[in-house]
Formats: structure tokens, sequence, C-alpha cells
């Protein structure tokens, strides 16, 4: 790896690396067949300080670089990328409290969640409006020294199991409608089925990315204090909600890696077993073929990655950057795991193989944080903006 990690990265990503080896792997196709939480093992997340790896050490966290995190999801993923997704929203609401929040809300939230009590989840997405986000219709109202907040939103990743929801609502109606938007820090019972006005509706059954719950989320006059506004300025929301994103398309590139990565040790090591026509399959040059290729985008989207990580923590703009990292990653893990299932053979489509889990769940990153044709948009836009004419 071209980037040189500080002893502190290197021995947390070594550490991540080992407690994915022994503590995940043996167990996570089991658990993602069973649809199961994996409680215990969140427990050791939270023991590794792995909830507050970016929030500055001042408020108990590790204060890691973006780079670093995107390092340890790559890890996590290469186990069960489930694992990755208990820890996503967390961080990109940790992130948004740590970079947009007031001092009384640094003060009063991030010691808490870096130890994962509460953790959080990220409510952008609503029914009717997911990559179109000015579509959002979640209203918050303010009453006196409160805003009630009404409105449903949808694909809840962490829903239930949080006890803070970032929440993006529309404050005005404006023209454009992004001017009127703020996002509200809502605390909410975590595992209950309704906290004030916040009621948590049912778990959607999903392709791929079990174990971790994924839901809908409706407010029905859910009061909560002017205090918790984020930043404690209306009109900020869509900014700051789409500055948790590059934040989290750096982290869906690493997932989607950690997936990929993960396919490829499993083909190459079948190839190497697997014999047919006298020889190992990994000596028909058709197979080594596949194998190469894989290997290369797997390598290339790693630098795509790192390289849009690194200009985030250094505060540069990156919407280019971490949009061609997202794009790339998220399609490169679905080509690497159909690759993988199919050097399988037939064993790959039985669940008996860890790359069926990983073929289903790849299409996950084609649509989380943005769609591959919404990145495209994004890439474009930027492109068309820095070679103007
Ligand atoms: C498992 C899972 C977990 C999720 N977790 C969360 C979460 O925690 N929080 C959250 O807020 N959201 C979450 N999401 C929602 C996710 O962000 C949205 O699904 C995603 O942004 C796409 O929105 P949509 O599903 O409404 O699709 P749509 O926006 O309806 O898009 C449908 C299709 O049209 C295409 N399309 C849309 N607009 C254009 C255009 N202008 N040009 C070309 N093509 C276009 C899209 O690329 C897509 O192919 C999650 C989704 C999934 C599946």
């Amino acid at each position: 790896m071209a980037y040189d990690l500080t002893e502190d990265q290197k021995m947390i990503v070594d550490a991540v690396r080992e407690f994915v080896e022994r503590e995940v792997i043996p167990v996570a196709d089991g658990m993602e067949h069973a649809d199961e939480y994996p409680e215990k093992i969140v427990e050791q997340m939270k023991e590794m300080g792995l909830f507050g790896m970016m929030v500055p050490e001042e408020y108990g966290g590790l204060g890691m670089p973006l780079v670093t995190y995107a390092l340890t999801m790559i890890e996590l993923s290469r186990g069960w990328m489930s694992l990755a997704g208990v820890l996503n929203t967390h961080t990109m609401a940790t992130w948004l409290i740590k970079t947009f929040g007031t001092d009384e809300q640094k003060q009063r939230f991030l010691p808490q969640m870096v130890t994962g009590n509460p953790r959080a989840a990220l409510l952008m997405s609503e029914p009717q409006a997911g990559s179109d986000v000015q579509r959002i219709k979640t209203r918050a109202v303010r009453d006196g020294d409160d805003y009630v907040i009404n409105g449903q939103k949808m694909w809840a990743t962490n829903g239930l199991r949080s006890g803070v929801a970032m929440t993006l609502t529309k404050t005005a109606d404006t023209d454009p409608p992004y001017k009127g938007m703020s996002m509200f820090i809502v605390e909410k019972e975590p595992g209950a089925q309704k906290s004030g006005g916040v009621i948590v509706g049912k778990n959607i059954e999903k392709l791929g990315y079990k174990g971790v719950e994924t839901t809908e989320i409706a407010f029905d006059d859910h009061r909560l204090p002017a205090a918790n506004l984020l930043g404690g300025e209306e009109g900020q929301g869509f900014v700051q909600n789409m500055a948790a994103i590059e934040v989290g398309r750096v982290n869906v590139a690493a997932r989607a890696l950690g997936v990929a990565q993960r396919a490829f040790e499993e083909a190459i090591r079948y190839a190497q077993e697997r014999q047919t026509f006298g020889k190992p399959i990994a000596q028909h040059q058709a197979i080594q073929f596949k194998l190469a290729d894989m290997a290369t985008k797997i390598e290339a989207a790693r630098q795509l990655m790192l390289n849009a990580a690194v200009m985030k923590d250094r505060g540069q703009r990156t919407d280019l950057e971490a949009g061609m990292a997202k794009l790339y990653s998220a399609e490169m893990c679905m080509e690497v795991c159909t690759e993988a299932l199919r050097i399988h053979g037939g064993y790959g489509y039985s669940k008996e193989y860890t790359v069926e889990r990983l073929f289903r769940d790849a299409p996950f990153f084609l649509i989380g944080e943005g769609t591959s044709e919404i990145q495209k948009i994004v890439i474009a836009k930027s492109l068309l903006d820095k070679y103007k004419i």
C-alpha cells in the first residue's frame, strides 16, 4: 500500500483484522443465514473503541482520520459487511455532531456515543424520496422552545436499536427546497417500537445485508427541544447531510473493497483445490485471467478509496473523488463477487460456500449512499465545473 500508516493507525487496523479472523469469520455465514443480530460481536466492537473512532480524544474517542476508519471498514466487511453497517450510520452521526454541532451538543452527545451506548441511525430517505433528497416531506415545526416532527422515513439502518437518529426534515418551504431543510438529533429509546412520537415500523426483509435491521420510522407529533437542532441554525440540513454522505461514500467504497477482497480470497483458494480435466482449475488460463482481473480491479478501487479518504482528511472538497471511489468500488465488488461465484461452479450457488453470501451482499453497494447512476451525475457535474469553457 502506497499510503504510510502511523504506528497507532497500524495497531488499530491489525487489531481489527485479528478480531475478524478470530471472532467473526467462524460465525458470519451462520449468523447471516439465521438473520441474527450480532449482539456479542457488537459488544466486543464497543470494547475496542470502534464506535468512537473518528471522534476527537477530548470527547473520549480515538481521534482517528477517515483513512484509518476506512481501512478498518475493509477488515470488518471482509468478515461480514453487516458489522460495518452497524458502525456506518453511527460514525456518520458522530461525524455530523463533531463537524456541525454546537459546543453543547458535542459535550452532551459525543462522550456517550463513543461507547456505543447509544448507537445512531441516519434518517434521510423516505418512501417517495431516495436519490431525490429534495423531495422529502418530513416536517419540523417550531413551537416555543420545541420543535414538533411529523413524517415518514424509510430504510433506517439501525432503526430499532439506535438511541439517536439524525433526522433530515423540512423546516421551511423554499425555492430551491434544500435551503429549507434542517437536521435534528432525535433521541429515542433503543429497542423500543415507540418512544414519544417516534414509531419504529417493521424490519424490512432483505436479499442480503442481514443481521442488522433496516426499518421504517414514522414521526407522529414527535416533540423535541430546539436545542436538538444540529448546529442551532435552521436551513443547514441539506449541506450537513451531503457532507456526511461524502464520508459515507468513502465508507461504502471501503466496505465494497472488504467484500470483494474476501470473494477473491475464497476464489483463489478454491481454484487451487478444484480439479477438472486432470489439473486444478487455477491452471486453466481462463480462470487465471479471471483472478488477474479481479485482483487488479480490487487494487485500483483501493487506490481510489484511499485518495478520497486522504483528501477528505485534509479538509479538501471530495465530491468528485468520493463519487469515483464509490462508483468504481461498488461496480467492481459486484463483478468480483460474480466471478468468484462462477469460479466455484455449482458450489457457488450453495449456501455451504461463503461466496453465496458475498454475492447477495454486493448489490447493496450499488444503491446505498447514492446509486451508481447518481454517482455518475455527481462525477459529471464536477467534471463539467472543472473543465468549464
Ligand atoms: C439495505 C439498505 C439500507 C439503507 N439504509 C439507509 C439509511 O440508513 N438511511 C437512509 O436515509 N437511507 C438508507 N437507504 C436508502 C438508500 O439511500 C436509497 O435506497 C438510495 O438512495 C436510492 O433511493 P431509492 O431507493 O428511492 O431509489 P430511486 O431514487 O427511486 O431510484 C430508482 C432508480 O432510478 C435511478 N435514478 C434516480 N434518479 C435518477 C436520475 N436523475 N438519473 C438517472 N437515474 C436515476 C436510480 O439510480 C435507481 O436505479 C438504504 C437502502 C438500502 C437498500
